[in-house]
């Protein structure tokens, strides 16, 4: 059977494991961090092509039980005047960032794929008999194929273009938390968004959501 390695088991990493799954491709995910990612990043909603490819992959149904819906937005000004408002149709399914990992990852071990934590990849070479892939540990691991699913700042896109551009900073910060017993005057399926010129510099824009249930958190405008 072919084996896939694929370094990173976020998102597109777990996707891609179940996705590989269903061809008859199994996989190894290794994924640099030692836990699951409990709490690292904030909401995310997945819109409806998200859901739909989710379903193709008969992974849908563990995201909807761990989200809640997202029907509408609204966009305010920093004095609270909205800009917009729209609903979301077909509506998108909200999440925080980890419970969407959590989900995904539990439903990649369900079908069988191996998550080795704790082994970031440091280097990849190409042979004959397939990939070899060394780690930061000093541990190697062997595959037919290498799935680079490793995020924004992808060792593996590096390893495959030396050249290829790196991700810069925008100047654009997230401040996220979570608060119980709000004012509650959001609708508890829409999210309203506050768009701010705030910090020290011109450039710096700040996005505030408050999601369903009324908790708030910041998320990197898309
Ligand atoms: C705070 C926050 C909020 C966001 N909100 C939204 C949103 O509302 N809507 C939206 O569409 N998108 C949102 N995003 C973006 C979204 O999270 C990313 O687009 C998505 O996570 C990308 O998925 P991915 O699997 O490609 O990468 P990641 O989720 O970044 O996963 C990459 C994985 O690879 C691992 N890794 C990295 N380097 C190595 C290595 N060398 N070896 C092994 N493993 C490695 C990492 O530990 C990580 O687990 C948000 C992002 C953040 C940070």
């Amino acid at each position: 059977m072919t084996t896939a390695l694929i370094v990173g088991g976020g998102i597109a990493g777990t996707a891609t494991a179940i996705a590989l799954r269903t061809v008859g491709v199994s996989s190894v995910i290794c994924e640099a961090y030692p836990s699951g990612g409990e709490d690292t990043g904030a909401f995310l909603t997945v819109m409806h092509n998200g859901m739909a490819a989710l379903h193709q992959i008969e992974a849908d149904r563990a995201v909807i039980d761990a989200s809640h819906p997202a029907n509408g937005v609204s966009l305010l000004d920093a004095s609270g005047s909205q800009l917009e408002q729209r609903r979301i149709d077909p509506p998108g399914r909200t999440l925080t960032r980890a419970a969407l990992y959590r989900v995904l990852q539990d439903e990649a071990a369900r079908r069988g794929v191996r998550i080795d934590r704790g082994r970031r990849l440091v280097d990849a070479t190409a042979g004959d008999g397939g990939v070899r892939a060394s780690f930061a540990d000093g541990s190697a691991a062997q595959g037919d194929l290498l799935v680079g699913a490793d995020g924004l700042h992808s060792v593996v896109r590096g390893l495959i273009d030396p050249d290829a551009p790196r991700p810069r900073y925008t100047g654009q910060h997230v401040i996220y938390g979570y608060a119980t017993g709000g004012r509650g005057h959001t609708a508890p399926d829409a999210y309203h968004m506050v768009c701010s010129a705030a910090g020290h510099s011109s450039d710096t824009r700040r996005r505030r959501t408050v999601g369903p249930g009324g908790s708030p958190g910041s998320t990197p405008p898309n």
